[in-house]
């Protein structure tokens, strides 16, 4: 049973390519953040106050913004209609704080323009809430009494998964354009500071991309043990 924790197959296609990923990605993201944290913007607006300023602009006024606790927790929420910017974000202008604040406010302009992955990306979270819970059952069941029916079920709940980290990538990606365009067109930043926007927001980017081609040859794995690929279980 759980023959495929110590499936060399498993090790190679799935742990260690997520491994390296993940480790280049936050990394990268880290860096990044870390070198242009200590880069202040000249016009000299905050995190808060950039945000403030985008959403303003495109006549958002129901929006709050608020603190949030840990490193890199930045978020919009567009249930509770919150914007939520870290420590080192919030009261910061630093060139990485204005690229975050204004990533985030790209969230809340998408809410506002009803951009559409946006929109069918929140549509879809209950239903990959679901999804995880149940490909993990499924999955253990489907190995655990060798039944290829469950294991197939199982596979099919986490493509939901995959999936929903696919369309979580052009929300991303525009968050971040509108950022990148806007943070100058508003005067926040210079067109020299772009470049440092531009750079942390792409380094930032890259850890949902990671995120999605690991689940992916997860996937692609189960695909091959549920026999899809004529793989089969053969242990
Ligand atoms: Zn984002």
């Amino acid at each position: 049973m759980f023959g495929f924790y110590f499936d060399p197959l498993y090790v190679v296609m799935v742990i260690l390519p997520g491994f390296v990923l993940s480790g280049i990605a936050s990394t990268w993201m880290k860096s990044a953040f870390n070198r242009y944290s200590k880069v202040a913007t000249r016009r000299g607006f905050t995190g808060a106050q950039a945000a403030e300023r985008l959403m303003q602009q495109a006549g958002i006024n129901d929006v709050r913004i608020v603190r949030s606790q840990g490193y890199l927790s930045d978020h919009y929420n567009p249930v509770t209609r919150t914007l939520a910017l870290s420590e080192q974000v919030y009261g910061s202008n630093s060139v990485s704080a204005i690229g975050v604040a204004c990533h985030e406010a790209g969230h809340a302009l998408q809410h506002a323009d009803a951009y559409g992955f946006l929109m069918m990306r929140s549509a879809f979270v209950p239903v990959v809430n679901f999804g995880s819970g149940a490909s993990n059952l499924l999955i253990m069941l489907g190995f655990l009494l060798q039944s290829q029916q469950l294991l197939l079920y199982g596979v099919a709940a986490f493509a939901l998964v995959v999936l929903f980290q696919l369309i979580t990538l052009p929300v991303e990606f525009d968050a971040s354009a509108r950022a990148k365009r806007l943070c100058v067109e508003a005067g926040i930043c210079t067109l020299d500071e772009q470049s440092g926007v531009s750079k942390v927001l792409t380094a930032a980017a890259f850890t949902y991309v990671a995120a999605f081609v690991s689940s992916l040859l997860t996937l692609l794995y189960f695909l091959y043990r549920a026999g899809v690929f004529g793989g089969g279980s053969d242990d």
